[in-house]
């Protein structure tokens, strides 16, 4: 009997790596109630070959190897790129030097209906989709498949993701390739698909309208004030932050997440990608001398060799400063070595949910967003233009930072 199941729903990050080896095509990726894929196994096709297992990434944890030593604090030299990445679009860089190779790029992006999907890129104009930080888990579907195609033709590849969707990846792929390439992010944790869908539904409802945009960091107050912004087919616009957002609340007060992000199996220094990234949210601790222009900077921690070449080979493309390691870890990356908060009544929040109530009332009875924070919310784009939006950046920052 083998141990691939949808009941230690903790002991399941969804990878997807043990439904994609299947010789047999009898594990499926099925919804639980709280929206995150598990695999469901069709016992009467199995025949027992325990490669599903043997491919899993939490069964098989990788060993922690020697910790990274180097470090960098990375901008992208085109303007436009930063105003549209989550903080210093260095990731654009990577991905264009693999398309310079006549590479293909995998990525979590949003389909025609917002939901999150890993899709693929190949050419610079279709990069733009990948960029932002999408806070959903992504739905893989066949995608180390695809990936693992490309580089058995010969392709260069990249893949992003969660560090739990790299290491589910390797593990699936069985054999290093030189041709891949992986980048991973600190990750605090990923919150449910069916939570986006329910915010999805009320804010079509609220604005009457089908969503033509959204982006979960837009940069409209900077990068410190950064909003999960919708727009709207009739033209209007919703910009929420994580005090007064109903999705963002739920994620930022620990009661969203998927079950395996609150005790995760991936969190720590040594990756086994090629480069980790993340936000810098402090770049004059590092760089005294630079000002904080408050659009945004990438942390970049090297991994491996591939990662030290790539950032070589890009270098024109960036600014970069060098760091160190255990400071860049404990100022901005510590999500990377320390799990989030868990709140007492999530399955109370997921029960009301699933159970048909609309997200507003579910968020109000568990994680409920003060008036007067829904009223300081209304005002930012006006302390924004005053320059006063500013002052509460040190706070915003320092409630990301406490581990929530
Ligand atoms: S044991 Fe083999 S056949 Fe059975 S589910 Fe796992 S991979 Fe598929
Ligand atoms: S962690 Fe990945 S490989 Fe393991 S059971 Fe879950 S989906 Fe399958
Ligand atoms: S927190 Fe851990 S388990 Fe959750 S998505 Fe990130 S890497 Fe995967």
């Amino acid at each position: 009997m083998i141990s691939i199941s949808n009941e230690n729903k903790k002991d399941c990050c969804g990878c997807t790596a043990c439904a994609n080896i299947c010789p047999k095509q009898c594990i499926t990726m099925t919804d639980d109630n709280e929206g995150f894929k598990y695999p469901s196994v069709d016992f009467n096709k199995c025949v027992d070959c325990h490669l599903c297992e043997r491919v899993c990434p939490i069964i098989n944890k990788t060993e922690s190897e020697e910790e990274p030593k180097e470090a960098y604090i990375v901008r992208n030299n085109d303007a436009e790129i930063v105003k549209n990445s989550t903080s210093g679009g260095a990731v654009t860089a990577f991905c264009e030097e693999i398309l310079s190779k006549n590479g293909i790029i995998f990525g979590g992006a949003f389909d025609n209906d917002f939901e999150v999907r890993h899709l693929s890129a190949e050419s610079v104009e279709e990069l733009k989709k990948f960029r932002s930080s999408k806070y959903v888990q992504s739905d893989l579907t066949d995608t180390f498949k695809r990936v693992k195609k490309n580089l058995d033709d010969g392709r260069y590849v990249m893949f992003t993701g969660t560090p739990c969707q790299v290491e589910g990846l390797l593990k699936y792929l069985q054999k290093p390739y030189d041709n891949l390439f992986t980048v991973d992010f600190v990750c605090r944790a990923v919150p449910s698909p069916l939570v986006w869908r329910k915010y999805k539904e009320l804010k079509t409802k609220k604005y009457k309208s089908e969503i033509t945009y959204a982006n979960f960091r837009e940069k409209t107050y900077g990068y410190h004030s950064a909003n999960l912004t919708l727009r709207f087919a009739n033209g209007k616009k919703s910009i929420e932050n994580t005090k007064t957002d109903y999705m963002l609340k739920s994620f930022f007060d620990g009661i969203c997440s998927r079950p395996s992000c609150y005790e995760c199996s991936f969190r720590k220094v040594d990756r086994v990608s090629d480069l980790t990234v993340f936000d810098c949210w402090n770049i004059t601790r590092y760089v005294p001398t630079l000002a904080d222009d408050d659009k945004g900077y990438t942390a970049v921690i090297v991994q491996s060799e591939k990662g030290r070449q790539m950032l070589k080979n890009v270098s024109e493309k960036l600014i970069m400063h060098e760091a160190d390691v255990d400071t860049l870890i404990k100022n901005d990356g510590f999500m990377a070595v320390n799990n989030p908060y868990k709140h007492p009544k999530k399955d109370e929040y997921f029960k009301m949910l699933s159970n048909g109530a609309e997200l507003d009332k579910v968020v109000q009875t568990f994680v409920p967003i003060k008036l007067s924070r829904q009223l300081l919310g209304k005002t930012r784009g006006i302390l924004y233009r005053l320059g006063l939006l500013n002052r509460l950046k040190k706070s915003s920052a320092s409630t990301r930072n406490s581990g929530r």
